[in-house]
């Protein structure tokens, strides 16, 4: 075994301040990461109280290979989500992984409301909870600086930390990881900002024992060899995934416009071969990643006469380019980079930002919401207008400003215009338009998010698919990531990380599992979250896709309600024999 004391999790009573350090070997069925995850999520949720009540506990979860084999680099955090009341799910790379595996734990789990604003601080022996009066009301950016200044050390170290958006409880709010990595999805940050917790340093020094070396890095060099010397993960390295912009277009499945096309005549402009040729500074990778698909463009900006500039580095992928990018009409890499900019100040999901900007804007042309409640009109390309509109969500500046922080579903279902909010069980979605197993998968993945299940890949196979063959193919693949992402290693490295070699993997530092014990775990998770999803009062039989999905052709043209029904139906029948099995 690895370590005998796997699984180690550090439970923390944010009221009370009590802290304690559990061994819980009988979590390592799990694995770790999701599994362990959704294991300690199930224990410590209350279905019964809303996503913001004080008992709701946040789970951050590492996987047993973390750090110790190239690419895996994920954390994972559970949580209800105060966005869609239901399951929560964030990955988030950067340092974090490594951090905690250097102190010494597989999970944290954090219950409780702080009586003042404070900041979690954990190393390899102690765990403090530290005063963050000063720090609240900072933007990320800052209070990620100030945490740096206060805690002096370089190396093993992770700081988290979150902006006003989630202290002002906005329901799509994130949490900055370092400075280039979040976790982005359904809401964390509001979570954390309801406990009064600014952020979370972490750090340590642990040994890590390798029971038997010589195996251990036998499997780690051709698992390296393969990434760096293969052009599996090339393409992630060479223009990453803004490369899917411009294809994407091509194919008519790029959402443009609140998704009044799948077509965008400024994709060339954003694509990311025009941010490759004009904008790129670096690419940086997260810790023991030696990929490297994290892009980091220019932004300059003068903010004095005669010539006095400020810059900055903005990341960028193809999910920000899109939300930010097409789905509001905006044709300008640097009127992107400046939405970017300010959603990372404020602490905001950009992906939820932009869907609800994008909502706004179609809501004002038909008169369903009056903008000037903002203190701006919002219309498609005006990045000044989006920049006024997301200081005035963030501060709550009027009726109108609140019902927005609530996210896209809650607004439309207040004033209208519920067919061309773009949300998939209250998940705000992805940019791509390429079909039904894309709308279908966001639908019914357990985080209703586009990497639950790889729908928008399953909709680029070559021939047209049956519907069994894509409810199959949805089920079955959101299956096997639950088991790879109890691994917790980057999903872009997934096709380094088949079956063969996740387990010859674990078996080198003493895991030796079978592939019926990965299979049966894939199941296992699959079930567990839709129990959980569930208890939150999900329904998968009462699903509803907006109109605006079955209006505008996709890549593999207009969807057919009647057709997607069906997918629904045989989705439902597939569920009952899961549950039963
Ligand atoms: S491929 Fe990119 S996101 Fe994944 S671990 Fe490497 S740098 Fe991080």
């Amino acid at each position: 075994m690895l370590n005998e004391s796997y699984i180690r999790v550090l439970d923390v009573d944010l009221g009370t301040g009590r802290v304690r350090a559990l061994r819980r070997p009988d979590l390592q069925r799990y694995l770790g990461g999701v599994g362990l995850a959704t294991a300690l999520l199930t224990e410590y949720v209350r279905p019964d109280l809303d996503p913001l009540a004080p008992e709701q506990p946040i789970v951050i979860a590492i996987g047993p290979l973390s750090t110790i084999y190239p690419a895996v680099t994920k954390a994972i955090a559970m949580f209800r989500s105060p966005l869609n009341g239901e399951l929560g799910e964030s990955h988030a790379g950067g340092r974090l992984a490594l951090a905690m595996r250097y102190a010494g734990y597989d999970a944290l789990v954090l219950h409780g409301r702080a009586p003042r604003p404070v900041y979690l601080y954990v190393d390899s022996d102690q765990v403090l909870l530290k005063r963050a009066d000063t720090l609240w009301g900072m933007d990320a950016e800052e209070a990620g600086r100030v945490l740096r200044d206060l805690e002096p050390g370089r190396g093993h170290r992770s700081i988290m930390r979150i902006g006003p958006a989630g202290e002002r409880l906005v329901r799509y709010a994130l949490v900055n990881c370092e400075t280039y990595r979040h976790f982005g999805r359904l809401g964390l940050g509001a979570v954390f900002g309801s406990k009064l917790l600014k952020g979370i340093y972490i750090s340590g020094d642990c040994d890590i024992p390798i029971p038997n070396v010589k195996e251990y890095n036998r499997v780690y060099t051709e698992i390296y060899r393969r990434i760096v010397s293969t052009d599996a993960m090339q393409k992630y390295h060479d223009l990453g995934t803004p490369a899917n912009v411009l294809a994407l277009h091509e194919l008519g499945a790029l959402p443009t416009r609140n998704l009044q096309s799948g077509r965008f005549e400024g994709a060339a402009e954003i694509s990311g071969e025009a941010f490759a040729e004009h904008d790129l500074m670096r690419k940086v990778a997260c810790s023991g990643c030696p990929i490297g698909c994290i892009h980091i463009a220019l932004l300059r900006q003068q903010f004095g006469d005669e010539h006095e500039y400020s810059w900055t580095g903005i990341s960028y992928d193809h999910e920000l380019l899109y939300s930010l990018g097409s789905l509001l009409g905006i044709a300008s890499r640097h009127g992107i980079l400046r939405l970017l900019d300010r959603v990372a100040q404020k602490g905001l999901d950009a992906i939820a930002t932009g869907v609800t900007l994008a909502w706004a804007t179609e809501a004002a042309d038909r008169g369903l919401i009056d903008t000037r409640e903002l203190g701006t009109d919002l219309s498609f390309g005006d990045v000044e207008g989006y920049l006024k509109a997301i200081d005035a969500i963030v501060e709550g500046r009027s009726e109108l400003a609140r019902h927005l922080a609530l996210g896209v579903t809650a607004a439309a279902r207040h004033y209208g215009g519920e067919d061309f909010a773009l949300a998939l069980g209250g998940n705000p979605v992805a940019g791509y338009h390429t079909g039904y197993a894309n709308v279908l998968g966001q639908l019914v993945g357990a985080r209703h998010s586009h990497v639950d299940n790889g729908g928008y890949s399953i909709d680029q196979k070559p021939r047209e698919l049956t519907d069994e063959e894509i409810v199959d193919g949805v089920i079955a693949e959101e299956q096997e990531r639950n088991a790879l992402n109890s691994l917790a290693i980057c999903m872009f490295a997934r096709k380094i990380y088949d079956r063969p070699t996740a387990l010859a993997a674990l078996k080198a530092i003493g895991i030796p599992w079978t592939e019926q014990d990965w299979v049966d775990l894939g199941r296992r998770i699959y079930r567990e979250k839709v129990a959980l999803k569930e208890s939150f009062g999900f329904s998968y039989r009462d699903l509803r896709v907006p109109a605006r999905f079955f209006e505008t052709p996709s890549m593999r043209g207009r969807l057919d309600p009647q057709r997607f029904a069906q997918l629904l139906e045989l989705f439902n029948e597939r569920l009952n024999a899961i549950r039963v099995a």
